[in-house]
């Protein structure tokens, strides 16, 4: 009857409420453990950077490198930044590794140039937390006079997402980034608010097009076509293109058909440590 099927109702509805309850609770202890492990690791010093090669589409020379932050965790193996960024910026934890990040990116980029490798551009990625800090660009400053570089050896990668966050606070601080002459590059391009219209306002000089459209190539698919409206669009505001995830032959002629700057991708290198960086661009630029 309906008394018996509402109470069953509610029995079921509790249990349900507990189960979640549980799972929630489980969650949360994962987090506070991870937490705590992300702050070991800091202080043990367990992360490491990998550098991506980007090839200069003309001459197809080694023009940069990516630093891509990895975890050398004891038990875990290496683990890449999908794994921990986003609870590092969760639990503010992003601040000391980006700053890590900075330093051990300049340094690298020092040492590149002490082992007389020249012309290389070290790109950085700075998330949306460490955006909002005012005194990045005078971090920033120091970690250059500490390591001899020149800003314009450095390129900023930002995402869509982290630009349109408090934008008035975000052109301020690239503002200054860009005065001191370092390049910032959108990151991910086309997978955020992708509004070329009110990217305007940021003292951009590189867009990076997401893997996402790269893969579509020779597709006949909406991304493949906003592959190429993109590049155009991007150069007709005199911006730079970078293509990511450039994996076929075929890819890396298309885009270079379409005019596309520069390109990275596992047709040229993973991200891989220093020592490796460094053979595959004197081989390459030799
Ligand atoms: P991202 O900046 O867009 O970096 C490109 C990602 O694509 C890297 O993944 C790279 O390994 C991968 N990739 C490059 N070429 C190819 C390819 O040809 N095929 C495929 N399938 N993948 C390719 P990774 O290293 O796992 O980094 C993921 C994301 O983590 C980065 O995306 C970036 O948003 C973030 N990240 C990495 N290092 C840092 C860091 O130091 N600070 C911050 N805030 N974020 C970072
Ligand atoms: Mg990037
Ligand atoms: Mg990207
Ligand atoms: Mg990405």
């Amino acid at each position: 009857n309906a008394d018996a099927a509402m109470y069953h109702a509610k029995m079921v509805g509790r249990n349900n409420f507990q189960f979640f309850d549980q799972k929630m609770n489980d969650a949360a202890v994962d987090r506070l453990k991870i937490e705590h492990s992300l702050r070991q690791a800091l202080a043990n010093g367990e992360f490491r950077l990998h550098y991506q090669p980007v090839i200069d589409m003309p001459t197809g020379k080694v023009c940069g490198v990516e630093a891509l932050v990895r975890w050398q965790h004891p038990e875990k193996g290496l683990l890449a930044p999908g794994r921990f960024i986003g609870i590092a910026e969760e639990t503010g934890l992003i601040q000391p590794l980006g700053e890590w990040v900075l330093w051990a990116a300049c340094r690298q980029l020092a040492e590149f140039k002490a082992a007389g490798l020249s012309g290389v551009r070290m790109a950085i990625n700075i998330s949306a937390i460490q955006m909002r800090n005012g005194n990045l660009p005078l971090l920033v400053r120091g970690i250059i006079e500490a390591y001899g570089l020149r800003a314009e050896e450095l390129m900023f990668e930002i995402t869509e997402t982290v630009a349109m966050e408090q934008p008035t606070e975000t052109v301020r601080i690239l503002d200054l980034l860009h005065d001191m002459g370092i390049s910032i590059a959108i990151d991910d391009f086309g997978t955020g608010y992708s509004s070329l219209s009110y990217l305007h306002m940021f003292p951009i000089s590189h867009l990076k097009l997401d893997r996402a459209f790269v893969k579509e190539i020779g597709e006949d698919t909406d991304e493949a076509v906003i592959c190429d409206a993109t590049i155009g669009l991007a150069h007709s505001l005199g911006h730079k293109v970078v293509a990511e995830g450039v994996e076929t032959t075929a890819q890396l002629e298309y885009l270079r058909r379409l005019g596309c700057d520069m390109v990275q991708g596992f047709l040229f290198s993973q991200p891989v440590p220093a020592e490796q960086v460094i053979d595959f661009i004197r081989s390459r630029n030799a």
